[in-house]
Formats: C-alpha cells, structure tokens, sequence
C-alpha cells in the first residue's frame, strides 16, 4: 500500500470548523471542548491497521482487498475477528430486553454494484437524465468500492419493531441501547448527525464500523468522527515520528490512480 495523503475534502471541512470556532472563540487560541483537551493530552490509541481501514466517498477499498468471513445466525457476513465483540453487544443488548436486528452486513462488490445499478435504473425511470441519475444515486448507495459494507467491518442494526433506515430510527430503545453502549464492544456510530461534510456520508443512526474497543472508547470520548480521529493520529504518529500507512488518499491522486 503506498504512503497516501488524507482526502483534501476532509482537509477542507477541517478547516473550515476550525475558522468557525475561532470566529466564534474570537481568538486562534480558542479553548478545546474538556473531552478534547483531555485526550490531548493522552496519547491516542491506534489499534492494529486492519480496524482503521478508513473506505469512504474519496477512498476506495484497496487493490486486491480481501477478508476472512464469518457467518452470522442470520446467514449474513462479517470479518470473523470481529465475531466476539459483535456477539458479546448483541447478547447484551438483548438482555437489557431489547430485540436488535443486523439488517446488513458485508456487501461483495457484485452486491454494491446491483444495488447501485437498481438506484440508476429506478431514477432513470422517474425520469432523471442519466447523468442526473448518477449523480443522485451517489447520495444513497455508495459507489461500488466506496462502501464499508464492503469491508467487513460495518453493519446496518435496527429495531425489530422498527425496521426502516430513516432518522427515525434513533428514537428506537435498541438504538439509543446501542449508541450509549457500542464503544464498549469496539463499535462506533459511523455517521453521526453533524459531521456530514466530513464522513460524505448522512446521517445514519443504524450504521456501526468495528474499529476495536481502545479506539472505539477513543473515538467516542473525542467527539471527533473517524476521518477525523485518524487525522489526529497521524498527526500525532507523525510527531512520534511513528506514522504508519493507512489508506488515505486525497481526490486528486484518486482521480490520478483511475486514469
Ligand atoms: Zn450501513
């Protein structure tokens, strides 16, 4: 895997809170929300490289990526060594009475692509120009290899009372159950409500990404979203002088490679 950059996008988005809270702080030196100043100070957890796959609109899944595959009760898949930590947070999800339902898991690219393909198809036949409906498409399905799904590591959990991707679904006991208590199985909330612009993905209140349980608890007591966290650990690998390689590149070298 070649040395990479982080997506310039996320750069963008970074700077662009950064202006608005010194605005807003009045000064550059404006003080850090308490969770973040504490972390400051303590040295971030980094995890093996494979919970820190980062696969999002500007990163694709690296060339050739492949994962040892573990099948759930379900008959869907996820990475086997994330089996424990998942079974551990469903059982005790379900002891505190509630009923989670996994309704999505790992996506092989020939999945994606259909899912992809459908959405096209179907504005196309509401009556989007094909160019609009790609566009369009893009903002529901994930282009294929940009999908976490496709990693393994992600996993779509509802409410077996509720089963329907939309905001609601963070009104539902499991999710609040679920986002309270995640972190301590090693799972983030992926997409959360006000980081948008930088996950280039929605608002998903049922969308869960194993990242392990040191950076998981790292992530949460942060507040940051996981582009950003790992944008802060490879600030502090670089200080370190201890920068490993993870899978970031900026748009221009995607744009580059595809060419
Ligand atoms: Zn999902």
């Amino acid at each position: 895997m070649k040395r990479t950059r982080f997506a310039a996008a996320v750069l963008a988005a970074l700077m662009i809170m950064t202006s608005a809270a010194q605005a807003a702080g009045g000064t550059a030196q404006a003080p850090a929300p308490q969770a973040a100043a504490e972390t400051a100070q303590k040295p971030l957890p980094g995890g093996e490289d494979w919970q820190l796959l980062l696969v999002n609109p500007w990163n694709s899944l690296p060339e050739g990526f492949t994962v040892e595959l573990a099948t759930l009760s379900n008959g869907m898949k996820v990475d086997k060594r994330i089996v424990d930590d998942l079974s551990a947070m469903l059982t005790a999800c379900r002891k505190a009475g509630l009923r989670p339902v996994i309704c999505s898991a790992y996506r092989p690219q020939a999945t994606q692509e259909r899912l992809y393909k459908n959405k096209i198809a179907r504005l196309r036949w509401a009556g989007y120009s094909q160019e609009a409906a790609v566009r369009e498409a893009g903002r529901w399905v994930a282009v294929p290899g940009t999908s976490e799904h496709q990693t393994g590591l992600a996993l779509d959990i509802v409410a077996a009372s509720y089963q329907v991707l939309d905001k609601k679904q963070e009104e539902t006991a499991e999710q609040k159950w679920l986002m309270e208590h995640c972190w301590e199985y090693g799972f983030i909330l992926r997409y959360p409500s006000d980081k948008s612009e930088i996950t280039g993905i929605g608002y998903e209140p049922w969308h869960y990404r194993y990242v392990g349980r040191e950076t998981a608890l790292a992530v949460r007591d942060s507040g940051l979203c996981f582009e950003e966290y790992l944008q802060a650990l490879e600030e502090q690998e670089t200080q370190q002088g201890t920068k490993r390689t993870i899978n970031q590149q900026t748009n221009q070298e995607a744009a580059k490679a595809a060419s």
